[in-house]
């Protein structure tokens, strides 16, 4: 098995993805979902920025219930379609509220609005962010193993996700994959290039293949043929579904942990019930 070296981080660091909710009774339930999972003690927990600002007021108000309940966490934040002014008013908010780690990205862009904005890449964000508030922000950044959909090349996505990095990212998220060669190739390249900055494995459970097979084919994920064919022969057997999803993940977590991968980033989809089981396949209760 492959191993990765030099990370900067030797403990393995874990953390829950949330996205904002629309309504009073889905806050409720986030609340719950949050009490559930901050039991196991991550690191963090991060909240979602819809595509072009859509969710700001949402992704603040979750990020502030969140901090208020005793836990870390860090908002995602991208310029979207948002004028300088909003988005320094928005990280001086956070800072007042004692929030100290950000996930900077440049967002989906909505259909139909165009690259407008002066800082539309990723890169340039961490740049204004620590211009703006300097060392403040533990800056997350995320990360393609399987390569962004919409780059031109492996080696271009590679050059630009450096970019990143020399901008002041401190460390990385990857894109969900369900292939762990994909991720220590990617992290061996990443070496070579002279990333030292902890490159932590994004996790998708699974527990709906037609969800999963839509999203994937949107963010350039591969669901491997093997996988796909035991999801599609389980029709609308959720349990079982949930079963085999439980077990590949839980496997996938386990050799990515092994082989060196500095922690774990759970895209939870705002439920409980799969990481837990995960995290339990793990061992990571005792830790
Ligand atoms: P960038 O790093 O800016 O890259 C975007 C594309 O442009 C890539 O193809 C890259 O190779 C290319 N590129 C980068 N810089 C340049 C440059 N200077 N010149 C030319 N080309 C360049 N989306 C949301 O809307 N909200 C979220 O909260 C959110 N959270 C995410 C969290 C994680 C961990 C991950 C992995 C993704 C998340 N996404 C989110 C999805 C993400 O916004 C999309 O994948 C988006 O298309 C790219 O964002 P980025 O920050 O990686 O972009």
């Amino acid at each position: 098995m492959t191993h990765i070296p030099e990370q900067t981080d030797d403990k393995p660091r874990f953390s829950f993805e949330f996205f904002p909710t629309k309504t009073p009774q889905g806050e409720e339930k986030l609340r719950e979902v949050h009490r559930q999972l901050a039991a196991l003690q991550p690191d963090f927990f991060s909240v979602t920025y819809g595509a072009g600002g859509s969710t700001r007021d949402g992704t603040r108000h979750i990020v502030e219930a969140i901090h208020q309940a005793g836990s870390a966490v860090a908002p995602h934040l991208s310029f979207g379609g948002s004028s300088e002014a909003d988005i320094l008013t928005l990280l001086n908010d956070y800072k007042a509220m004692g929030i100290a780690r950000l996930v900077a990205l440049r967002g989906d862009i909505p259909s139909g609005t165009g690259a407008t904005s002066s800082y539309y890449y990723a890169n340039e964000l961490v740049e204004f962010v620590r211009r703006h508030t300097g060392e403040h922000f533990h800056i997350e950044v995320a990360c393609y193993p399987e390569i962004h959909p919409k780059s031109e090349s492996y080696d271009s996505d590679l050059h630009f996700f450096k970019k990143k990095v020399d901008a002041g990212a401190n460390g990385a998220i990857t894109q969900y994959f369900y292939n762990a060669d994909a991720y220590f190739y990617y992290a061996e390249r990443c070496q070579d290039l002279g990333i030292g900055i902890p490159i932590v494995p994004g996790i998708m459970p699974i527990t709906n293949y037609a969800n999963l097979a839509r999203f994937s084919a949107n963010c350039g994920a591969e669901i491997p043929r093997w996988i796909r064919q035991r999801l599609q022969a389980y029709g609308d057997d959720a349990d079982s579904i949930r079963d085999f999803g439980i077990e590949v993940v839980s496997q996938l977590c386990d050799a990515l942990l092994d082989g060196g991968a500095p922690g774990l980033h759970f895209y939870t989809m705002n439920q409980s019930g799969p990481v837990s089981a995960i995290w339990h396949n793990l061992g990571l209760s005792a830790r």
